[in-house]
């Protein structure tokens, strides 16, 4: 009998009326069988077939207080019995909105949608609205949403829909049927290579509207920035009129409450938020300074959604800046000191165990790679990991009740403590005796 057998079963249901089987298309590369849930609580998720994991997957980020937490989960239902959408102002959106721009440095005003998506078109839109240019910079490795406007392919397993076959421009579209015109207006540059950053901003600065990036490239390696390097791209972009965009998708409420512009003491003009922001409800946002932000008060640059700012979404918000601002931040330092433990402890469990890997970690998220170097601080190296025997890993560890991203990230939540590390650590000591050893 297979172990997955109702979520196998549920799956082939699902794609006589689900396009794809999946709602999202990447869920469809987990191995052997996209699960199928049938509940979850804290950093515990059950499937089909009633197996509990330990979750570090985290629906792909929002998790951050883990599944099902009693506070939030109190605060969202308080908000449903007052109704979950007005298409009218409240009081959330003000508390909100509050709340982010005083715990973001960045934030003198926001403006509130439902994916991170959405976040970044926002923020090109008020980019080439304030600059009147076209142009928008971005890195190789970096992922900003699957918009028309911003979606370019990179080599990556979880990425794997791409192909080149029209137009004559050298940036693969991230999957057919997308716009090629929308891509004419991208410029694609290695990351953390402050030359190349250099030369294509003074050679172009005059079209080029927006420099946008990951301000920790957690979507390829979780590789941090060089010493510098954020600094250098701040400065050039203020002196060229560049706006600078950090999408915080992933690294919002992460790598502190105020994000990683406040962790590297840095300005963006703009940045977007979205995932943990929300808990685990649809919510984004971009925040950024006034002169740009006003572009929307006065009507030049539109903001639409039906559902931005509904009471749900607000009262999710609210509830995880509540959770996270509890004991003084303490509850995100002890998150980042359960990934720095076991970010520590898989490196070296699987060195033990003869296998080459680099663990990179920051804050409460980190990138576990089978490569054979000792460092991986570019895409270019990142892309040199082994995937397949990642996928043996991943794999095996699902056997041992452990649920990690095919890919290589890891998410910490405020639910994982050290039980559920020292559970996590046996399970890889489990898994690296049986995986082959990296040739
Ligand atoms: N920006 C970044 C940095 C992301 O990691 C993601 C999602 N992985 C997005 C934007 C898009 O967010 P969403 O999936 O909510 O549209």
């Amino acid at each position: 009998m297979n172990r997955y057998r109702q979520s196998i079963d549920k799956f082939q249901e699902a794609k006589a009326y689900v396009a794809g089987g999946v709602a999202s298309s990447l869920r469809v590369s987990m191995k052997p069988a996209p699960l199928y849930v049938r509940k979850a609580y804290g950093a515990i998720i059950q499937d089909a077939d009633g197996h509990e994991y330990m979750d570090y997957m985290l629906a792909y980020g929002p998790l951050i207080l883990g599944h099902a937490h009693p506070g939030f989960n109190e605060r969202i239902l308080e908000a449903l019995r007052k109704g979950s959408t007005y298409g009218m102002q409240h009081d959330g959106e003000i508390q909100l909105g509050r709340r982010l721009t005083e715990i973001l440095p960045c934030a003198e005003q926001v403006a509130f949608s439902g994916s991170g998506t959405e976040a970044v078109m926002l923020a090109l839109r008020l980019a080439r609205a304030y600059t009147s240019k076209r142009k928008i910079v971005r890195f190789y490795g970096h992922y900003h949403g699957w918009s028309d406007a911003i979606f370019t392919s990179f080599p990556s397993p979880d990425f794997s829909s791409a192909r080149p076959t029209e137009g004559n421009s050298d940036i693969v579209p991230g999957t057919n049927g997308q716009s090629r015109s929308s891509l004419q207006d991208i410029i694609l540059l290695p990351w953390n290579d402050p030359e190349a950053l250099e030369e294509t901003l003074t050679q172009h600065h005059h079209e080029i509207a927006a420099v946008i990036t990951e301000p920790v490239m957690c979507n390829s390696g979780c590789i941090a920035p060089k010493p510098g390097y954020m600094e250098f791209m701040r400065e050039l972009t203020s002196k060229l009129g560049i706006v600078l965009i950090w999408d915080e998708v992933i690294t919002g409420f992460r790598m502190g409450l105020g994000g990683a512009h406040e962790r590297f003491g840095i300005l963006p003009d703009l940045v977007t938020i979205g995932k943990a922001l929300g808990g685990g409800i649809a919510l984004s946002a971009v925040a950024g300074n006034r002169e740009m932000m006003r572009l929307i008060e006065e009507g030049t640059v539109m903001h639409l959604g039906t559902l931005n700012g509904n009471g749900l979404s607000t009262a999710a918000g609210l509830a995880v800046i509540e959770e996270l601002s509890k004991e003084d931040g303490q509850v995100l330092k002890d998150m980042e000191n359960t990934a720095l433990r076991l970010s520590d402890g898989i490196r070296s469990v699987l060195g033990r165990n003869g296998h080459q890997v680099v663990v990179n970690q920051l804050g409460p998220v980190f990138h576990v790679m089978f490569i054979d170097r000792t460092e991986v601080n570019d895409f270019d190296t990142f892309n040199l990991r082994d995937t397949n025997l990642y996928t043996l890993f991943a794999e095996a560890l699902l056997h041992e009740g452990i649920l990690v991203r095919p890919n290589g990230l890891w998410y910490v939540s405020s639910a994982h403590g050290e039980k559920e590390t020292e559970k996590t650590l046996l399970a890889v000591e489990r898994v690296a005796r049986k995986i082959a050893v990296h040739p």
